[in-house]
């Protein structure tokens, strides 16, 4: 049954008197366009950032998805009742330590406004996607003067100084610990298109999730203090933001 108040109250009125009813408020369902709509678009831009599909869907979730703080008994093993949370945090009270988490509504459960504001969002991130590769494509093959290839030459990072700093790195990420392959060491602390040069000085090694999250994620300046630390451990007194920067008369 669904309908307005008034045909909702008739409704039960003319029912058995010891059946049970239960109200709801009527959401209409979500169109399955929309899912697969998402699903495909998410695969692609996955498929493009190098990160499994899982590992991107939590990030969207994060950026554009709904949540709910959720606390629960410290020792109670929350993996099996959440599928995509975050811890944020721990408090006692009344004596018993309680831990709080950030908990994330899946796509299957939201309604065709949530889900609509979702996939919004991902089309934000691919459009934005688009536009670096346009970049990226462009300084390379166009001639925007010579000014322009020599800065991008100057910040691209060569095969010997990936060879070189995925070696300094023990050839894992930096920020995780994993292990990954060379080409992976092609993160700039200084991002090239602010002229950050591919020197080793200004490139460390991060696994796709982690770099995904230097750039796009919701603490890009954590990840960028840590890098800073790690640089700033390794070279000593000598490390210095200017040096880092591609100068029109170097
Ligand atoms: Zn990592």
């Amino acid at each position: 049954m669904i309908g307005t108040q008034k045909e909702v109250i008739n409704w039960a009125l003319e029912q058995d008197k010891d059946k049970k009813l239960e109200i709801k408020i009527y959401r209409p369902k979500r169109g399955l366009k929309a899912n697969s709509y998402y699903w495909e678009l998410e695969n692609e831009l996955a498929n493009v950032l190098r990160i499994d599909n899982e590992t991107l869907h939590f990030l969207l979730l994060q950026k554009y998805g709904q949540v709910e703080m959720v606390s629960v008994l410290a020792d109670i093993d929350v993996s099996g009742y959440f599928k995509y949370y975050i811890e944020a945090g721990e408090s006692i009270l009344n004596g018993k330590i309680f831990k709080h988490y950030k908990v994330y509504k899946g796509s299957s459960e939201m309604d065709s406004r949530e889900m609509s504001i979702l996939i919004n969002g991902l089309v934000e991130e691919c459009k934005e996607q688009r536009n670096r590769n346009k970049t990226r494509s462009r300084s390379k093959s166009y001639v925007g003067g010579v000014e322009m290839s020599k800065r991008s030459n100057a910040c691209e990072i060569s095969p010997k100084t990936k060879e070189i700093v995925w070696n300094r790195d023990s050839q894992r990420c930096i920020y995780c610990g994993k292990w990954v392959t060379k080409t992976f060491a092609n993160a700039h602390y200084i991002k090239r298109s602010q002229g950050g040069l591919g020197i080793p000085e200004n490139v460390v090694t991060l696994c796709s999730e982690c770099h995904y999250q230097e750039d796009h994620g919701l603490n890009t300046q954590i990840y960028e203090d840590y890098i800073e630390n790690y640089l700033k451990n390794y070279y000593g007194e000598s490390w210095n933001k200017e040096k880092l920067i591609y100068k029109k008369y170097n």
